[in-house]
């Protein structure tokens, strides 16, 4: 599904100044419910142990994780990344160890968005060498076109321009998680400040 790319009629209450919506959150659920039907076709009836990124990846995880059927457990590790100002490269922490057991299982590594790619790539390198059964990787949303380190997610949703996104789990400057639908921040030289 390619962005609808359209305008806000006005300005609502919540939303960033400008933006524009990508993907209604009726859009996003019909790509959350296919991306599940072809997890669950991967998988079949193996049990899953899901790893799913904070905080961008919460709601993402929540909503996909509902609409899998197989015996599942849910880990969460942390990848801070200090974007003071949306177009920066994160500066990237990782945690020393996911806080669920990932050795001899069939590990799920789940992210809002894959952008250089440096955040998936790294973790799923510390998460491999703990010995997983197997490990996949799933991100809703993205941006081909700003890679760095060569790494393709094993099931996407969105594959979009080179776009600044918040909303369904996604921030600025930790705002906007809570919007139902993505929408793009305008570009930078007439978007919001931060604060
Ligand atoms: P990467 O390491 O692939 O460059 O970046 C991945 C992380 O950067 C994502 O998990 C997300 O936290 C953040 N990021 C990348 N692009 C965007 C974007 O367009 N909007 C928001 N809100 N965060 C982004
Ligand atoms: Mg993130």
């Amino acid at each position: 599904m390619s962005p609808s790319a359209a305008p806000l009629r006005e300005p609502r209450s919540g939303y960033p100044p400008g933006a524009r919506v990508l993907f209604t959150g009726e859009q996003i659920r019909s790509t959350v419910e296919r991306m599940a039907g072809e997890i669950r076709a991967a998988y079949g009836e193996q049990e899953l142990t899901v790893v799913a990124v904070l905080h961008g990846g919460l709601v993402f995880a929540a909503d996909l994780i509902r609409r899998l059927d197989m015996p599942l457990r849910l880990g969460v590790v942390m990848a801070s990344s200090y974007r003071g100002e949306a177009r920066e490269p994160a500066a990237l922490e990782l945690p020393q160890h996911p806080q669920l057991d990932v050795a001899d299982r069939h590990v799920l590594l789940l992210d809002d968005i894959l952008d250089t790619g440096r955040t998936l790539s790294a973790l799923a390198e510390r998460l491999g060498a703990l010995g997983p059964r197997s490990l996949r990787t799933v991100t809703l949303l993205d941006k081909p076109s700003r890679r760095v380190v060569p790494i393709q997610a094993d099931f996407r949703g969105f594959e979009i321009p080179d776009l600044f996104v918040v909303g369904y789990g996604l921030d600025f400057n930790e705002r906007y998680r809570n919007l139902p639908d993505i929408v793009a921040l305008p570009p930078p030289a007439t978007g919001p400040r931060p604060g």
